[in-house]
């Protein structure tokens, strides 16, 4: 799982690689990419994100435990440690449940974290789990020098080799018609699998804890060549952009939940200088025209 979540501004970078995560905010709204990647604009931590690393890393830990052990009393038992440590290694997220003396919003949204935990025993058998990897980080270069990487969550192999990658999701299960946009991010990690190791996985698995469901998928090699396609254009686009500082704004109804509505033209304000060089001509138009963003 990935957060963009910063609590400073870093200097301006070109971007040299994608995630599946940051290739999902340019096809989202490119400005957004912007705002993240190269202004690097901080982001308020949210209830619902935190909670999303706070029972990734619970479901991670549980695996420390012999097969027999890997309870739910034990897994629940594991989320107030796991959110100490997540407060010590994020100071940041001690603003979430600043006003909240009597600790009771906090004591409900730790309580919401149990109950995804939880219902991730309805799902899958961690007894019977023996995870090749845990929170794996990968990163491959493409033929095209395109350098695609990431954290998978877990990495399952079975005795006759088959790799099944698998990423857990605090949230619901999307409808089928949105189900392809779901996949993309696991393809995306199929293919990185495939580069780096020379395998196609055999499953890839998207486990819903928010409505406990599970959504699987067998990818083939034309599924991952078609995907390497997709991300060679995303990257033109990208390189384009960052070249050229035209990063339009794509208001979808995603914005309610964008934290740059502010510096957003589409919102009435005005972006920050465009941080990166660009050449005379190619004036960039993210900076400060708001009429043609
Ligand atoms: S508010 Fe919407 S259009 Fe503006 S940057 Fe955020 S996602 Fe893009």
């Amino acid at each position: 799982m990935e957060t963009s979540t910063q609590s400073s501004t870093p200097a301006a970078v070109r971007p040299r690689s994608l995630s599946p995560s940051r290739a999902s905010d340019f096809m989202q709204c490119p400005l957004l990419y912007r705002f993240r990647v190269i202004d690097k604009l901080p982001e308020k931590p949210s209830e619902a994100a935190t909670r999303g690393t706070l029972v990734h890393a619970v479901l991670e830990r549980l695996f420390d435990a012999p097969a027999g052990e890997r309870t739910a009393p034990r897994a629940k038992s594991l989320v107030p440690g796991q959110w100490e440590r997540l407060r010590e290694a994020r100071p940041e997220l001690g603003e979430l449940f600043a006003d909240d003396a009597e600790g009771e919003r906090t004591a409900r949204w730790l309580g919401e974290a149990e109950r995804l935990v939880e219902r991730w025993f309805t799902l899958e058998d961690p007894t019977r789990l023996e995870p090749a990897e845990r929170e794996l980080f990968v990163e491959a270069e493409l033929d095209s020098g395109l350098r695609l990487r990431g954290i998978i969550d877990r990495v399952d192999v079975a005795p006759t080799g088959e790799v099944r990658i698998v990423d857990y999701k605090t949230g619901k299960a999307p409808r089928p018609e949105y189900a392809e946009g779901a996949l993309f991010q696991m393809k995306f990690y199929a293919l990185v699998v495939w580069r780096l190791k020379g395998v196609v996985p055999r499953r890839l698995q998207l486990v819903y804890l928010g409505s406990g469901d599970v959504l699987t998928y067998d990818p083939v090699v034309a599924d991952l060549e078609r995907v390497e396609r997709k991300l060679l254009a995303l990257w033109e686009a990208i390189e384009l952009a960052t070249e050229t500082g035209d990063w339009r704004p794509r208001p979808t109804k995603l914005c309610g939940w964008c934290d740059h509505q502010a510096v957003c033209p589409e919102f009435g304000g005005t972006p920050p200088p465009y941080p990166l060089a660009v050449p005379e001509q190619g004036r960039p138009v993210g900076a400060g025209e708001s009429g043609q963003v």
